[in-house]
């Protein structure tokens, strides 16, 4: 799509520092940034902090540390400056009173004179007529002179329907309702959100905004302010809601939005989140799901954001992530599995780095994320790499078939095994050596009880990945313990 009159592009995200940023919250400032990387353009944070009762502390240093672990870079911003700093409204509140009193002068904002209670009564009456309550109709004939104490409103001068065009919406319009004449400084010197990201925009040369749609009732609000102001607007690209799992509502903080760094802590790659939430309401077209970076620059369309909500599914997330684990280099699929292994499977006996090597490509192959890493901890599937298991002689006769006993299958497979040289121990060769025995008695009876001496799980990788992984002397071991069990009268 050809962009804003060859205007170089420049978007922004304008997080309020009211907690940690949701995937909502970074799906909009990734769109934001693909669009103004996909045309070399400006990207800018700006942190919204007009709502001093809603703000948390060390939520900017949280939504920094977001961004910079999904490297979503910015050109300008609070902590790096740039040439419309400072980027943090309460740092701006005179560029907002600059604005305010241009707009005094050409008579379009005044003083609101009315107390709360004054409000009130005016809004009660309004419900008993069944009307909509609009300020508007209450507009003072002869405003205060506006000296800071007292908020400051828009003298909205046509009311009328608004209409304007949004980059992924298309024409929307809004009845004249949506007009009202509304605050743009309130009484505590704070400008609203609605005035301050306007100036804000207008001075930082933003071109583009992209926002969720919970912004669309506003904007004709907003659109009466630029046309006060007599400047050009932004273009507007209104996001799809993301949905919780479900379908039917929202995805909130409360339906299990998640803080993105807790993402990091389960061990989803950055690239993984990025490639996951750029398809959350878009897609390249085509049927691709895993995608790079610059893949995802070369095919990003603001205009081919689609309406309707779009699904969070932190299952496609998994999946996703599994794909980029998989292409990870041997070296940093170790490191990887060595981060989210426990402690206490670190300090068993046998936890070498020669093993940890071994098992790297077998427990990715089985892995999504560090979670998963977690939970076979848990379970119990990631100790006997590390340890001889104990074993119960009736989970190991489990299999057994009237023609023989397991003591004498292992038997067998003990020495079948000893005939494969250090050399050939490979699970192809062991495959081989056992197979075809296996196979004539019956391969449950064989290769269960071979699979849980090894492991000492009713579920593990095949038995001859782990006895490849066992090595033949380890392997035979553990195969001699099952037989002593299984010979043990005591343990009947
Ligand atoms: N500060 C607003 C928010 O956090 C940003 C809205 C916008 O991007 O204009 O929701």
């Amino acid at each position: 799509m050809e962009t804003n009159n060859h205007k170089k592009v420049v978007t922004r995200f304008a997080p309020s520092p009211t907690g940690f940023v949701h995937v909502g919250g970074i799906r909009t400032a990734l769109f934001a940034w693909l669009w103004a990387r996909k045309y070399n353009g400006t990207f800018i944070l700006r942190i919204e902090d007009t709502d001093k009762e809603r703000e948390v502390e060390g939520s900017i240093e949280h939504i920094i540390e977001s961004l910079k672990w999904l490297g979503l870079d910015w050109d300008e911003g609070p902590d790096i400056g740039g040439k419309h700093a400072p980027y943090i409204q309460s740092q701006r509140l005179d560029s907002y009173k600059k604005y305010a009193q241009t707009l005094i002068d050409k008579n379009l904002a005044y003083a609101d004179p009315y107390t709360e209670k004054e409000i009130e009564e005016f809004r009660a009456k309004a419900d008993l007529e069944k009307r909509p309550f609009l300020y508007r109709e209450h507009r003072p004939e002869n405003p205060p002179v506006w000296d800071g104490s007292m908020p400051l409103r828009l003298k909205i001068q046509e009311v009328k329907t608004s209409e304007w065009n949004d980059l992924v919406r298309g024409k929307l319009t809004a009845g004249p309702e949506a007009l009202d004449d509304f605050i743009l400084i309130k009484s505590d010197g704070y400008p609203t959100y609605n005035f301050a990201h306007i100036i804000d925009d207008l001075e930082m040369g933003v071109t583009h905004i992209m926002r969720a749609d919970e912004f669309i009732s506003s904007t004709p609000k907003f659109l009466a302010l630029y046309e006060a102001l007599g400047v050009e607007r932004p273009e507007m690209a209104t996001l799809p809601p993301i949905m919780a799992p479900g379908g039917k509502k929202k995805l909130g903080k409360r339906d299990g939005a998640k803080d993105v760094l807790d993402y990091r802590n389960e061990g989803i790659l950055p690239e993984a989140m990025i490639n996951f939430l750029a398809l959350l309401g878009w897609n390249p077209g085509d049927d691709r799901e895993v995608m790079t970076e610059s893949q995802l620059l070369e095919a990003f369309d603001v205009t081919k954001i689609q309406h309707s909500g779009a699904q969070f599914n932190e299952e496609k997330l998994a999946w996703i992530n599994g794909e980029y684990i998989k292409k990870m280099s041997y070296e940093d699929q170790e490191a990887y599995l060595l981060k989210f292994i426990p402690n206490d499977i670190k300090s068993l006996p046998h936890f070498t780095n020669d093993m940890l090597h071994k098992i790297t490509p077998v427990i990715i192959e089985r892995i999504s994320s560090g979670l998963d890493i977690e939970m076979m901890a848990v379970n119990g599937d990631l100790d006997y790499y590390f340890k001889y298991p104990k074993l119960s002689k009736d989970i190991l006769k489990k299999e057994q078939k009237d023609n023989i006993t397991t003591n004498e299958n292992i038997k067998i497979v003990i020495e079948n095994l000893s005939k494969i040289t250090v050399d050939n121990w490979t699970k192809e060769k062991i495959k081989e050596a056992l197979w075809e025995y296996a196979t004539s008695v019956g391969r449950g009876s064989v290769l269960w009880p071979m699979r849980y001496a090894l492991s000492g799980c009713q579920k593990s990788p095949d038995p001859f990945i782990l006895a490849e992984l066992f090595g033949k002397e380890g392997t035979i071991l553990r195969l001699n313990s099952a037989l002593e069990i299984l010979e043990d009268k005591n343990n009947e």
